[in-house]
């Protein structure tokens, strides 16, 4: 199936905050984003289990307070079988569907990668264990992952992951649509037939964006960085310019037949609704 064949599916992204101040932002911006009616609400989780019951408080409190489903992210580096199994069977009864299946980075000052090394064998893992109940996300770089030796084998150990059972797979976020293109091109050579949802980082803080990109391997492409760089700590210019090149980002992407778009908000609504309205999708409650 081309990526053109799925249906397109919304989705939006938080991160388990670690005050009541900051739950009660979640849980403003989880209210406003439901405007876009949004396929589910993900929720990432720290590697090792850093963020763990923090990250299991917040999806519950999604699923039970929202019409909107809730998606943990789990990632297996530095875990055990058997904490994997407990945390999915208590997300298995909480009636939890989708799970965003990841590696993660290994946290500093660990050492023991644990019983899992890469994403794939956490997707054949959840697969042997819990059939076909969870849908399977997993993570794409149409830039590429920074640590894969080149662009062939990382594509390679992406198959991995759809081969183990993945129904669907959201990328990092990047600025580049021929870069997302591409990489289209190169899994439709290969017959990976699952759709690849783009991961849209919107953009308020250029300081902040700078760093995150440069540890995960995204490009700011030049002549976005320099006006971004220009603008200084004009906030509001920033956030114009910003809104300016990633909605016309999303709307190339959907033209071009992108099947969704998923959004890390970063707990804030404001950017992520007015993308969406720029897109001329409508919002209502
Ligand atoms: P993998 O798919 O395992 O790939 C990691 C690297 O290993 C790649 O270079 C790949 O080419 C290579 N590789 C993969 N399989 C093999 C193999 N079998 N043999 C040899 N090499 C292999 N991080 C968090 O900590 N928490 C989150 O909630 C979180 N959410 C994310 C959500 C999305 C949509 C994305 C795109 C990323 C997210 N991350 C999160 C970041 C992610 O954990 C890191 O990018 C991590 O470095 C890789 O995870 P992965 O699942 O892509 O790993």
């Amino acid at each position: 199936m081309s990526q053109l064949d799925w249906p397109k599916t919304f989705s939006c992204e938080f991160f388990p905050p670690i005050t009541a101040e900051g739950l009660s932002k979640l849980q403003t911006a989880r209210q406003q984003l439901m405007a876009m009616h949004p396929a589910y609400f993900s929720v990432t989780y720290g590697a090792g289990g850093s963020t763990r019951d923090r990250t299991v408080e917040v999806v519950l409190d999604i699923q039970a307070r929202s019409e909107v489903p809730a998606t943990p992210h789990l990632t297996c580096i530095a875990s055990t079988k058997s904490n994997i199994r407990e945390l999915l069977n208590h997300y298995k009864t909480q009636g939890i569907r989708r799970i965003v299946a990841l590696r993660g980075d290994m946290p500093s000052g660990m050492r023991d990668p644990g019983e899992f090394r890469y994403a794939n064998e956490l997707v054949s893992f959840i697969r042997s264990e819990f059939g076909d109940h969870f849908h399977l996300e997993v993570a794409a770089y149409p830039e590429y992952h920074p640590q894969a030796p080149n662009p062939n084998q990382d594509l390679e150990n992406f198959q991995r992951k759809v081969d183990a059972g993945a129904n669907s797979a959201i990328t990092q976020y990047f600025y580049n649509p021929d870069a997302y293109f591409h990489f289209i091109d190169q899994c439709a050579r290969r017959h990976i037939g699952i759709p690849v949802v783009p991961g849209i980082m919107p953009i308020t803080n250029f300081t902040q964006l700078a760093r995150f990109s440069d540890a995960c391997g995204a490009e700011i492409p030049r002549w976005i960085r320099k006006k971004l760089e220009s603008f200084g700590d004009d906030r509001n210019a920033i956030r114009a310019f910003g809104l300016d090149v990633v909605s016309e980002l999303c709307r190339k992407l959907l033209d071009g037949g992108a099947p969704g778009l998923h959004f890390y908000t970063m707990n804030q609504a404001g950017l992520t609704l007015a993308i969406w309205e720029r897109l001329g999708f409508t919002t209502s409650r």
